[in-house]
C-alpha cells in the first residue's frame, strides 16, 4: 500500500496494552495478493496471559453498575459508526467483499453493541411462589465469567460484537482470537473500544497463526467459563469436546447447508432476487447463504431462466471498485472446493447454465455459477460449498421439498418462496432449522435470535435470548422467616 489504511494497527492487545510477539505472521488481500500487514504470532504463552488480564478485570467488571456498562456500549457503539467508513475499507482490504457490503456489515454489527448497551439495563432476575410458608424463593442473573471468543473471517466485525456486545452487557471480560485471515478489523475495533474507556484488562485481542496452540489455552483454562465460537462444524465439534474437561458452557454458531425453496405459486422475479442475495452475498462465503435451490417442477425451467439472466449482471471484482458486487473468495484452497464441488456435479449429471471457471480476472475470483438437474447423490447436496455455485435441485409436491430440505444433518437457516396461505404456515411448521425467511432472501438483524440446530449448532445470539448464553442462574432460598 502507498498510504496507511486509517485504523490498521499490528499489535495485539492484552491487559490494555498493545503486544508484540517474537513472531509475525502476514495478512493479505485476497484481491490482489498484496501484503497488507504483519501482525504478532501470539503463543499459548501469551493467550494464558489473556485470560489472566481477563480474569483480573472480572470482578471489578462485574462490579460497575449495569448503566455504567451500558454507557460504555454505547461510547463504543457510537466511535464504531463514527469511522464506519474506515472500518469498510479495512475489512474489504484483508477480506475481500464489496465495500458496500462491508459498511452494510459495520453498521450490522455495530448495532448489537447499541442493543446490548440498552439490554443491560434489563437483565432482571425473579422471585417465584415459595414451597414454603417460611421460606422465599429468589432467582438472580449472574455474569458466567471470562468468556473466550473465537471467530471466522467471513464477517470480521460482526461475529466479534455479536459475542463480545452481550458479554460485556452481562458483565463478563472477552478475550477474542480473530481469524487468522482477518485480524485487522478486530485490532481496529478493539482500539475503538480502547478510546471509547473501556478498562484494561476487559477486552483482549490474541492474534495468532496456529489457532490450535490458542484454542487449547481457552477451552481448558478453568478461569474461561464460557466459549462462544462461529466457524465450521469440525472446529466446532473440536472444541466442543475439549471444553468437557472443564465443563465449560459453550455456543457454537456452526456450518449449514440452506436449502431455498421455490414453490410454482411463488413471485418468481422476488423469488430471483431473494436466491441473488442470499447465494452470491459475500461471494457464497456466509453461513446463511443458500447451499441447495429447490424448485418446483412447474416453475423449474422459467426460474432458472431469470436467475441465469439476473446472475449475468453480477459484476466481479475488486471490492473497492464501484458497481463491484462479488469480490474475491478468501483464498486458494476455497477455490479449490467451489471447482471440485462443480466437477462433482457435472461428471454425475449436472447441467451448467452459467459460470463454472474461474473468473479472468485471475488470483481467487470465481464466476457466479448455476448448475440445474442436480440430484442427490452430488457433494452439493450434503456438504457446505462456501462459493458462488447455485445448484438447482427439481421437486413435484410439497412433502417432497420439505423431505428434501431436511435431509442434511445441518439445520441453520432456510429460505421458500410461496404466495398460498395453507402452504406457508405448512412448510415453515415442516422445516427443522433454527432460522426460516418466507419470502425474503436476508434474515440476520440484532433483535432476533440467530442460530441454528442440529449440527449448525448451539445456542443464540442476538435479541435478549443472546444475553443468556453469558448469564448463569443463583437460586436462592430464604427461610426462617
Ligand atoms: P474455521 O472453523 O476454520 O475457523 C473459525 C475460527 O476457528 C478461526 O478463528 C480459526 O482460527 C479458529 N480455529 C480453527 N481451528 C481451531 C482450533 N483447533 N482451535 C481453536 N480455534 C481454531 O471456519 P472459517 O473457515 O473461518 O469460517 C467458515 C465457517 O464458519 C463455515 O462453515 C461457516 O458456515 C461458519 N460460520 C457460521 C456462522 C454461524 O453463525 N453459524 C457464521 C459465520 C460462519
Amino acid at each position: 500500500m502507498s498510504t496507511q489504511p486509517e485504523l490498521l494497527i499490528d499489535k495485539a492487545y492484552v491487559a490494555g496494552q498493545w503486544r508484540d510477539g517474537e513472531r509475525r505472521f502476514a495478512v493479505t488481500n485476497p484481491a490482489t495478493g498484496e501484503r497488507l500487514a504483519e501482525v504478532p504470532d501470539l503463543t499459548a504463552e501469551d493467550a494464558r496471559d489473556a485470560v489472566s488480564a481477563a480474569a483480573d478485570a472480572w470482578p471489578a467488571w462485574r462490579g460497575k453498575t449495569a448503566k455504567e456498562r451500558a454507557s460504555l456500549l454505547r461510547g463504543w457503539f457510537d466511535l464504531i459508526m463514527d469511522n464506519q467508513e474506515a472500518l469498510a475499507r479495512l475489512m474489504t482490504l484483508e477480506q475481500g467483499k464489496p465495500l458496500t457490503e462491508s459498511r452494510g456489515e459495520v453498521a450490522y454489527g455495530a448495532a448489537f453493541v447499541e442493543y446490548y448497551a440498552e439490554e443491560a439495563k434489563r437483565m432482571a432476575g425473579e422471585t417465584l411462589p415459595s414451597h414454603g410458608k417460611d421460606k422465599r424463593i429468589m432467582v438472580f442473573r449472574e455474569p458466567i465469567g471470562v468468556v473466550a471468543a473465537i471467530t471466522p473471517w467471513n464477517f470480521p466485525l460482526a461475529m466479534i460484537t455479536r459475542k463480545c456486545a452481550p458479554a460485556l452487557a452481562a458483565g463478563c471480560p472477552v478475550v477474542i482470537k480473530p481469524a487468522e485471515a482477518t485480524p485487522l478489523t478486530a485490532l481496529a475495533l478493539a482500539k475503538l473500544a480502547e478510546d471509547a474507556g473501556f478498562p484494561a484488562g476487559v477486552i483482549n485481542v490474541v492474534t495468532a497463526s496456529r489457532p490450535a496452540e490458542i484454542g487449547d489455552v481457552l477451552t481448558t483454562d478453568p478461569r474461561v467459563r464460557k466459549i462462544s465460537f462461529t466457524g465450521s462444524t469440525p472446529v466446532g465439534k473440536k472444541l466442543l469436546a475439549q471444553c468437557a474437561g472443564t465443563v465449560k458452557k459453550a455456543s457454537m454458531e456452526l456450518g449449514g447447508n440452506a436449502p431455498f425453496i421455490v414453490f410454482d405459486d411463488a413471485d418468481l422475479d422476488a423469488a430471483v432476487e431473494g436466491a441473488v442475495a442470499s447465494k452470491y452475498r459475500n461471494s457464497g462465503q456466509t453461513c446463511v447463504c443458500t447451499n441447495r435451490l429447490l424448485v418446483q417442477a412447474g416453475v423449474y425451467d422459467a426460474f432458472i431462466e431469470k436467475l441465469a439472466a439476473r446472475v449475468a449482471t453480477l459484476e466481479v471484482g475488486n471490492g473497492l471498485e464501484d458497481g463491484v458486487v462479488q469480490g474475491p473468495l478468501i483464498n486458494a484452497a476455497a477455490v479449490d472446493k467451489v471447482q471440485t464441488h462443480i466437477a462433482d456435479a457435472l461428471a454425475k449429471g449436472g447441467r451448467l447454465v452459467c459460470g463454472g471457471e474461474p473468473h479472468a480476472l485471475g488470483g481467487t475470483f470465481f464466476q457466479p455459477t448455476i448448475i440445474a438437474d442436480v440430484t442427490d447423490e452430488m457433494r452439493v447436496a450434503r456438504e457446505e460449498t462456501f462459493g458462488p455455485l447455485a445448484p438447482v435441485f427439481r421437486f413435484e409436491t410439497e412433502e417432497q421439498a420439505i423431505a428434501m430440505a431436511n435431509a442434511t444433518e445441518f439445520g441453520l437457516a432456510a429460505y421458500f418462496y410461496a404466495r398460498d396461505y395453507r402452504r406457508i404456515w405448512h412448510v415453515m411448521e415442516g422445516l427443522e432449522y433454527g432460522m426460516v425467511a418466507v419470502n425474503e432472501g436476508i434474515l440476520s438483524t440484532e433483535l432476533a435470535p440467530f442460530g441454528g440446530v442440529k449440527e449448525s449448532g448451539l445456542g443464540r445470539e442476538g435479541s435478549r435470548h443472546g444475553l443468556d448464553e453469558y448469564t448463569e442462574l443463583k437460586y436462592v432460598c430464604v427461610g426462617g422467616l
